[in-house]
């Protein structure tokens, strides 16, 4: 038997959290980002939960090439744009859309032999400071890419950074939004500036034409915890779960795990659970992490190890050896655990536990 660790996709949680962000934003069409292996949920399997979208947004030359494969005809949009002059050639093949954030880029694209017109998105950097034509370069930028031959159309886009809260005690997004508006005013073409966040909080202001809708889609919620999933009407499109392979019965002053980081203080009765940081469980959750035994919640004790961790079972007298573990996403008897929280505890955000499962966990659809 192999060991009972599995990552669940749920197809109709993608597909639901997908109408959300249509819902947020009735006017724009949706890009689904699906960069980073569908922020681990795997392109194959999200695209069957996420075919409805109007089109998805990655990074990777290769996560664009599996899409086509699955016979994805409609738009891809590169987000980082190209890296080096010969990905323009796979993306004429493609027909990708990509940003184009540098002047590098459009180098290369007046290099660019192509019978294919480009559709491309300019990117500003609008405070972010990470990738984009500051305001000043902006629209020098844009009439050298209108007078390219290889460019057919221009879209206009920016990225916030504080779209899930404030920002020095007001809104987060306001200076950007600001920016983004007084640079392209009077530009033709499409505008997308929105990320999960600020479709979720900011509709209004910043559906556009294009919504980019991430961590959403997989049921991650941006603002937690200020909101959580139910707040937003998000459905779990991961489940990682596992099951209890033995059990411990530790007296006063035992120890549990490495560095004994936990000793109880009465009677406990510990379930050793089959996932570890090799798992892509976070080592860094500490005791008291919230962990789900055949649907009920409990706590995590003392450190996580390589291919373990301990729960609590204390006042869980009906479960024990077998009983079924819930790491995150839905458990038994309709009860659920959100990756949210469980990122919490660990000190870091839902995404990047999404991202963090490793191969040796078997993915199946739910
Ligand atoms: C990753 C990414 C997004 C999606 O962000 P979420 O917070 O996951 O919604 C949107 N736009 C760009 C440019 C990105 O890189």
């Amino acid at each position: 038997m192999p060991r009972p660790i599995e990552c669940l996709i749920h197809a109709e949680a993608l597909a639901h959290n997908l109408g959300r962000a249509r819902a947020q934003a009735p006017n724009a069409r949706v890009w689904a980002v699906v960069k980073a292996n569908a922020y681990g949920h795997g392109i194959e399997r999200a695209f069957e939960g996420l075919r409805a979208a109007d089109g998805f947004a990655l990074l990777d030359l290769a996560e664009a090439e599996r899409l086509r494969a699955l016979d994805w005809r409609g738009p891809i949009l590169l987000l980082e744009g190209v890296f080096e002059p010969r990905d323009l050639e796979l993306c004429s093949r493609l027909k990708l859309w990509h940003s184009v954030h540098c002047e590098e880029q459009i180098d290369w694209l007046a290099m660019h032999k192509t019978h294919e017109p480009h559709r491309v998105f300019l990117k500003l950097n609008s405070g972010m400071n990470r990738l984009g034509f500051t305001p000043a370069a902006f629209r020098a930028a844009y009439a050298r890419l209108e007078a390219l031959p290889q460019v057919d159309e221009i879209g206009l886009m920016t990225h916030f950074s504080d779209a899930d809260s404030l920002r020095q005690g007001v809104d987060g997004i306001a200076h950007q939004l600001a920016a983004f508006e007084a640079v392209t005013e009077g530009l033709a073409g499409e505008r997308t500036i929105a990320n999960s966040a600020a479709t979720l909080r900011h509709p209004g202001r910043t559906a556009a034409d294009w919504v980019r809708a991430g961590i959403m889609s997989y049921g991650g919620v941006p603002d937690f915890p200020e909101h959580d999933a139910a707040y937003w009407d998000l459905k779990p499109a991961m489940t990682l779960r596992s099951k209890v392979i033995a059990v411990q019965q530790m007296q006063p002053g035992d120890t549990i795990g490495y560095g004994s980081a936990f000793t109880a203080d009465k009677v406990t009765r510990a379930g050793i659970v089959a996932c570890g940081y090799a798992d892509g469980y976070p080592r860094h959750a500490p005791t008291g992490t919230p962990i789900l035994i055949d649907g009920k919640r409990t706590r995590t004790l003392g450190r996580v190890s390589m291919d373990m961790i301990a729960a609590d079972l204390s006042d869980l007298p009906a479960s024990g050896f077998g009983s079924e573990v819930t790491l995150w996403g839905e458990g038994p008897h309709g009860s659920r655990l959100p990756i949210d929280e469980v990122a919490q505890s660990a000190g870091t955000i839902g995404y990047e536990l999404m991202c963090a499962i490793t191969p040796r966990v078997p993915v199946r659809n739910a």
